[in-house]
């Protein structure tokens, strides 16, 4: 399941460079994917790109920005379920140089 960031974030811009997969966007920055760049997510806090997130999968046992995050406003998407061996799919899709288990 990818995370969302809830509008309590005070975007503090703590979680963003903790992201291995670089999911997080400061509200109103266009994100990136495979050298496309699209429209962002959200304008005004910071956001995650659900076909970036792997909740850590295969980078680490917690998530990062979960574990950063001073409001606690990083939370489960409940639009984005997937399953652990989809979110480990997804991660080496991401880091095609890299090896996960
Ligand atoms: Fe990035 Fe991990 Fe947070 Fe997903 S859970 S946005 S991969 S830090
Ligand atoms: Fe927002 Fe939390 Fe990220 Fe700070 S760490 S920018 S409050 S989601």
């Amino acid at each position: 399941m990818a995370l969302m960031i809830t509008e309590e974030c005070i975007n503090c811009g703590a979680c963003e460079p903790e992201c291995p997969n670089e999911a997080i966007y400061e509200g109103g920055v266009p994100w990136e994917l495979n050298g496309e760049t699209h429209d962002p997510i959200s304008d005004d806090i910071y956001y995650i790109v659900p076909e970036k997130c792997t909740e850590c999968v295969g980078h680490y046992d917690e998530s990062q920005c979960v574990s950063v995050c001073p409001v606690d406003c990083c939370v489960p998407d409940p639009k984005h379920q997937e399953d652990h061996a989809t979110l480990l799919e997804k991660v080496r899709k991401l880091h095609p140089d890299q090896k996960f288990d």
